[in-house]
């Protein structure tokens, strides 16, 4: 057992009364309360929608889906993220092209996406055609990792200059903006999602969050099997007519017992949110006097990070180490002496690239995208949760910064 776990959620007897409810309502499908949180998550982000779902991963399916992206088509995503963004855009029937990242952010390089778009696709009536593959582009898939919204309107410009559509996961990014503007709200369909591993949860689930009301209307008959009530039901009040069935739709509905649980958290999320950007700040200290050997993660002029995730990138030339792949087995080491010693930490994600599926089916090579290469191989995540004191921080750079000497020898 873990003294420090990388992360945890926060619960209070909230979570356990609004559930209770729930039950003794004898409604435990979607119902009012996962409506409410909707309405709640889609406030607090100053969007018109929220669609839940079962996941993030179920709502970037859906989201994908009602805009366009299928079979024949190609969407841009980055190359370090975890698998469910790519694995999303495979849901669709289309096919994922990856670009790199900036190591400085974690987050999509806006040069790379546009070197790929000039140097990929060739003009053909108005679309842009791969000159391998012969697919249409579609448009990107643009993630806000760690909770640090990526330069999106640098991709929406992107996006409107070439006629492409973009979608965000926005999975770790709930709460996150840029100057007053929440992610959710920079024009494009967002998805986020509630595993516990992000910043509230309910447990497992997702949701999509649009000003498009057409939309989301389209996504909620979706998610429940592809029904509309027909007119007669509606407008004559004949409640025992079954709705219609005009599309092929999925279950993606979130319960209303994790809806309860949903409203308890989003009561929580500035706190949460609050309390580690606080601990984040104590760690870029801590970082900054004791651990050369660590880069803080960074957060922009303009820019709030919820800090999902707290990650740091390993800086190999401050230990004498030559190669990313050295690096990364001194990471390893690192991160079992800590387990070891009752301190989770883990790689930031991973670079979707050199996972088995990907790598096998197109075959890639770490040099095809060197930044998501190296934030693989040398991010390092440290505990981050409500209830993590000043001093636990402490320990726990004290506890790195000994273990790194004793492997420096
Ligand atoms: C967690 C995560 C997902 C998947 O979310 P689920 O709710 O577990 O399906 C997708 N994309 C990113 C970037 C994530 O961090």
């Amino acid at each position: 057992m873990n003294k420090y776990p990388v992360t945890k959620p926060y619960f209070t007897d909230e979570e356990i009364e609004l559930m209770t409810e729930s039950l003794n309502s004898g409604w435990v499908a979607q119902g009012s309360k996962v409506a409410e949180f909707e309405r709640q998550v889609a406030h607090h982000e100053g969007v018109a929608e929220g669609v839940a779902t079962t996941s993030c991963t179920t709502a970037l399916h859906l989201a994908l889906s009602v805009s366009g992206l299928g079979g024949g088509m190609d969407a841009i995503a980055p190359a370090f993220t975890f698998v469910a963004t790519e694995n999303a855009i495979i849901m669709t029937g289309a096919t994922p092209v990856m670009c790199d990242i900036r190591r400085d952010f974690f987050n999509i390089d806006t040069e790379c996406l546009i070197r790929i778009i000039e140097s990929d696709y060739v003009q053909v009536d108005g679309k842009l055609i791969n000159r391998i593959n012969g697919n249409t582009l579609w448009g990107i898939v643009p993630v806000h990792e760690f909770g640090l919204c990526c330069d999106i309107y640098e991709v929406n410009r992107i996006a409107k200059e070439y006629g492409l559509k973009v979608v965000e996961d926005a999975a770790c990014a709930l709460g996150a903006r840029i100057k007053e503007v929440h992610q959710g709200a920079f024009g494009n369909v967002s998805c986020i999602s509630f595993h516990p591993r992000k910043s509230i949860t309910t447990g497992e689930g997702g949701m999509i969050l649009t000003d498009d009301p057409s939309l989301a209307k389209r996504m909620r008959e979706l998610r429940t099997h592809g029904s509309t009530v027909s007119a007669d039901a509606r407008d004559k009040g004949k409640g025992f007519l079954l709705p219609e069935f005009n599309e092929a739709g999925y279950n993606y509905r979130m319960t209303d017992i994790q809806g309860a649980m949903g409203l308890a958290q989003i009561r929580k999320l500035d706190r949460i949110i609050d309390e580690k950007r606080k601990s984040a700040n104590i760690y870029n200290d801590l970082i900054r006097k004791q651990l050369p050997e660590f880069i803080s993660p960074t957060e922009p002029e303009g820019y709030f990070h919820t800090y999902q995730s707290y990650v740091c990138m390993l800086d190999i030339d401050r230990i004498g180490i030559d190669s990313i792949e050295d690096g990364g087995k001194f990471r390893n080491v690192l991160l079992q002496k800590l387990e070891d010693i009752g301190i989770a930490t883990r790689q930031g994600t991973h670079a979707v690239h050199m996972l088995g599926y990907y790598r096998n089916r197109f075959g890639y090579v770490p040099e095809d995208y060197p930044n998501a290469y190296a934030c693989d191989h040398l991010s390092v995540t440290l505990p981050l949760y409500v209830g993590l004191t000043q001093e636990d921080q402490e320990y726990i750079i004290k506890t790195i910064r000994k273990t790194i000497d004793e492997m420096k020898g």
